[in-house]
């Protein structure tokens, strides 16, 4: 039986929407919860309803042989962060009944970096080029419902380091050699302004030293919780050990003067007790879910928990 005309055509105009990538789709029309994909299903995004916007750019495991292997920079993934990831979502869905908004790549480092800029990210392939367009499309997307929604978003960036100290990195974009600055230098030296939560201090005032790693500053509330951070009250300042600051993706969607209203920061997590099973990846969604709670609550207003 052949098709009818009509049918024949709905079919056509349907297989160019699914080619079209329904990551296009805006990102408010969305269902919450739910999973969107682009055409080649390298890119991945669940939507939400929060204003917290998680991204996951080094978990992907696909190697697809059309994309050839990069060449320069660092071609590991950061095993088991996109689970991580989605445990914050689950952790987030069971305390708020709502959701965050999560980007991840499935492709695999060897074949994208979404946390460099297209060069290096890519290494002059097109199919790489279009699919870290996509990420960043759906991250600005994610970002841009949040802020419509609610005001503000706020950008989680999560990754996995290997360094010798098993603490969480808190990446403010702001590197070592200025945070090992004591607090009256690192106020005055105005470099705030280059960080991540450069939008809350404007709004705030006060100390910066001390919205980084006072009490009740993210790394203070996590260590509060049992996991060990820096920077935070403990543990100010990095010093000399190795430390991330944040990569291309807090940096051009939380930190550059053009994303107002965005604020976030990287976290570089350790594997032992945070990324390795099944239970820790779940305890540390709890603790960041209560974590946000707090800190969006004390600096933004904004309740995450359900109405009592
Ligand atoms: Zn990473």
């Amino acid at each position: 039986m052949k098709p009818d005309p009509v049918r024949r055509r709905l079919l056509g105009l349907l297989a160019l929407g699914l080619l079209a990538g329904i990551l296009s789709v805006a990102a408010a029309e969305k269902t919450p919860g739910q999973s969107y994909f682009d055409a080649a299903r390298y890119v991945e995004y669940v939507a939400g309803d929060l204003p917290i916007v998680l991204t996951a750019p080094h978990g992907g495991r696909l190697k697809p042989d059309a994309i050839p292997n990069r060449t320069k920079g660092v071609t590991d993934m950061d095993a088991n962060t996109q689970e991580l990831a989605r445990a914050v979502l689950d952790a987030l869905r069971a305390r708020t009944g709502r959701h965050a908004h999560l980007v991840a790549s499935h492709l695999h480092r060897s074949k994208l970096d979404p946390n460099r800029e297209i060069e290096e990210a890519a290494q002059g392939d097109p199919i790489a080029q279009r699919a870290w367009r996509d990420f960043h499309a759906a991250i600005e997307g994610a970002l841009a419902a949040a802020v419509a929604r609610h005001g503000f978003a706020f950008l989680i960036d999560l990754h996995g380091h290997a360094h010798p100290i098993a603490r969480l990195e808190i990446g403010y974009a702001l590197d070592a050699k200025q945070l090992n600055r004591d607090d009256k230098s690192f106020d005055a030296s105005g470099v705030m302004q280059l960080g991540t939560l450069r939008d809350l201090h404007a709004r705030l005032g006060g100390s910066a030293a001390a919205l980084l790693r006072g009490p009740g500053s993210l790394g203070d509330l996590f260590e509060a919780r049992g996991l060990r951070a820096t920077p935070s009250l403990k543990e100010p300042q990095p010093g000399e050990h190795p430390f991330f600051s944040g990569g291309y993706i807090v940096r051009r969607h939380a930190a550059a003067p053009d994303t107002p209203k965005v604020d976030g920061l990287q976290i570089e997590c350790p594997r032992p007790g945070v990324r390795d099973t099944p239970e820790n990846r779940a305890r540390f969604a709890k603790i960041t879910a209560e974590v946000l709670a707090v800190f969006l609550k004390a600096n933004y207003g904004f309740d995450l928990d359900p109405k009592k």
